[in-house]
């Protein structure tokens, strides 16, 4: 595949065209190089109003849209997505640095959402109670909300927002997404394709830009709901202002996950579940494992294997097909993983494996860091409570199954967690009484499929619905509840009584 080579400015999607906007521009990299490949603007206020103004102009006739037309438009879709996965992988590649295969992976699992959402016709199925009293039926519809919007990382730049649109869409909405300002191209990629399905204009909008754009969505009194995923401060940030401005929001926040390996498990598995979930993506994943839960005499077992792994990973740019990790996003991004691998030696852990002042040759002005592993992590080490979001696992030891429980259970994240062993009392108890919103057993990033809807516990997730899935359809509409009767059927006189059955 060839690299993505695009140096245009990386502009706004508005009522179904590039539109410049007002606003200053910023330099987007490839992380890889250190390059700067394009100029992004920057949304302003005035771009965001553009961009509301036309969602909402096109919302009436698109949500009066049968939901098999919807339906059909995404299927279209789907399939251009599929024809042209390599094209937005590579895409990926060139501003997030992930590794090509990685890449087309994200794209696959954002193509699950939109085979999703192909079925919202069933979805969106009502209820319906004939005769709840004399004459009298009762059923309930779900409608779509309005102008919706979504916020994303850079950690996904295509499968986060499918978490969202497909099905914002399909039910009926229009949609606004502010992507990542780190790789904003697969944006606009979408957005063409969208309207080489048949998207009508309006229905998906993209403002570009930072915290202006983020907080004149928020605003907006025609925004009916915001979507957003992130880092925790900003989930939080977002679900309450957009509170305030009486929005539904979802905002879905950062990680800490835990990888439980109990006495019984095969050893061999549950290093490769660690090497390949701890440092895949460079770590910046928010279902990337980085803490290890060696129980009992595991570790003295384990740690070397994953040392010499951690060793000899295949580092450098993504687009070579022997790399089996890349670049981290940024040099601030370097800067903050190498420091908190420095704040884990000054608190007394176990620097295994440093990963830190890697130079890759060719490439010395990329952004890469090596595989490191710490041992004899503690709870009360900031490398153990704070989400690091890059290659660094760490490893904690416990004595027992209980104690894996208990650690797990008392930290503030809750996204997802996995635990390896060969016996089913075990891992029954774990998927019981973990207190984390998406479990493996046996699998390592346990990220469930388009139906089941993702979504973490605690510090990882803020509000009640969790993303895609009928969760999804849910947090996109809202319920009517129509009673109906006709004239032949209704009694004569005025009823002053709360009315029942009859
Ligand atoms: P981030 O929070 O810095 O940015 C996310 C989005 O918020 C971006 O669009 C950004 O422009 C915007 N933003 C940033 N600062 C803002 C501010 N002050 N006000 C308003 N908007 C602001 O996150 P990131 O660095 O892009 O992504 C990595 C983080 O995302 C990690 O914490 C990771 O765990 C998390 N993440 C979580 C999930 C999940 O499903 N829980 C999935 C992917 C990533």
């Amino acid at each position: 595949m060839q690299p993505f080579t695009d140096t245009r400015d990386v502009v706004h999607y508005i009522g179904g065209q590039r539109v410049e906007g007002k606003g200053s521009t910023q330099p987007v990299y490839n992380p890889a190089t250190g390059e700067v490949t394009r100029q992004l603007r920057l949304g302003t206020v005035e771009d965001v109003n553009d961009a509301v103004a036309n969602a909402q102009a096109a919302f009436p006739a698109w949500a009066d849209t049968p939901p098999l037309r919807r339906a059909r438009i995404m299927f279209k879709f789907l399939e251009l997505m599929k024809e042209r996965t390599d094209e937005l992988a590579a895409i990926i590649t060139a501003e997030h640095g992930k590794v090509f295969s990685d890449a087309q992976g994200e794209v696959a699992r954002g193509i699950d959402v939109i085979e999703f959402a192909c079925g919202i016709p069933q979805l969106l199925k009502g209820d319906y109670t004939e005769q709840v009293a004399t004459g009298l039926d009762n059923w309930t519809m779900r409608q779509p909300l309005g102008v919706v919007a979504g916020i994303t990382p850079f950690n996904f730049p295509a499968m986060v927002p499918c978490w969202m649109f497909p099905v914002a869409i399909a039910a009926g909405n229009c949609f606004i997404l502010k992507p990542s300002e780190r790789d904003p191209s697969a944006s606009l990629f979408v957005a063409e394709l969208l309207k080489e399905a048949g998207l009508p204009d309006g229905v998906f909008n993209v403002v570009q830009g930072d915290k202006t754009a983020v907080d004149a969505l928020i605003e907006h009194p025609d925004v009916m709901a915001l979507s957003f995923v992130g880092s925790t401060p900003i989930a939080k940030y977002i679900y309450e202002r957009g509170a305030h401005f009486g929005k539904r929001v979802q905002a879905l926040g950062g990680a800490k996950n835990h990888l439980v390996v109990m006495p019984d498990a095969d050893i061999e598995q549950a290093a490769d579940a660690l090497i390949g979930a701890g440092y895949g993506a460079a770590g910046e994943r928010c279902m990337a494992i980085s803490v290890a839960v060696l129980v009992g005499d595991v570790a003295d077992k384990i740690v070397p294997i994953l040392a010499e792994r951690a060793r000899t990973l295949k580092i450098g740019n993504g687009m070579n097909p022997e790399s089996e990790m890349g670049p981290v996003i940024t040099k601030e991004a370097l800067q903050r993983i190498e420091n908190y691998i420095q704040i884990g030696v000054d608190e007394g852990a176990t620097l295994v494996e440093d990963g830190r002042n890697l130079k890759i040759e060719g490439h010395e002005n990329g952004y890469f860091t090596g595989g490191t592993l710490f041992d004899n992590v503690k709870p009360n080490m900031r490398i153990y409570q704070e989400e690091i979001f890059g290659p660094v696992l760490s490893c904690v030891r416990v004595d027992d199954f209980a104690s894996a429980v208990n650690l797990i259970n008392e930290h503030t994240y809750g996204n997802g967690v996995s635990c390896y062993t060969s016996d089913g009392n075990v891992a029954r108890e774990f998927g019981r009484r973990i207190q984390v919103g998406m479990v493996g057993i046996n699998v390592p990033i346990p990220v469930p499929m388009a139906w089941h809807g993702f979504g973490g516990w605690k510090q990882s997730l803020f509000g009640d619905t969790h993303a895609y899935g009928e969760e999804g359809v849910r947090f996109y509409t809202k319920q009517k509840s129509i009673m109906q009767r006709w004239p032949a059927s209704i009694a004569k006189g005025a009823e002053f009584a709360m009315p029942t059955a009859k």
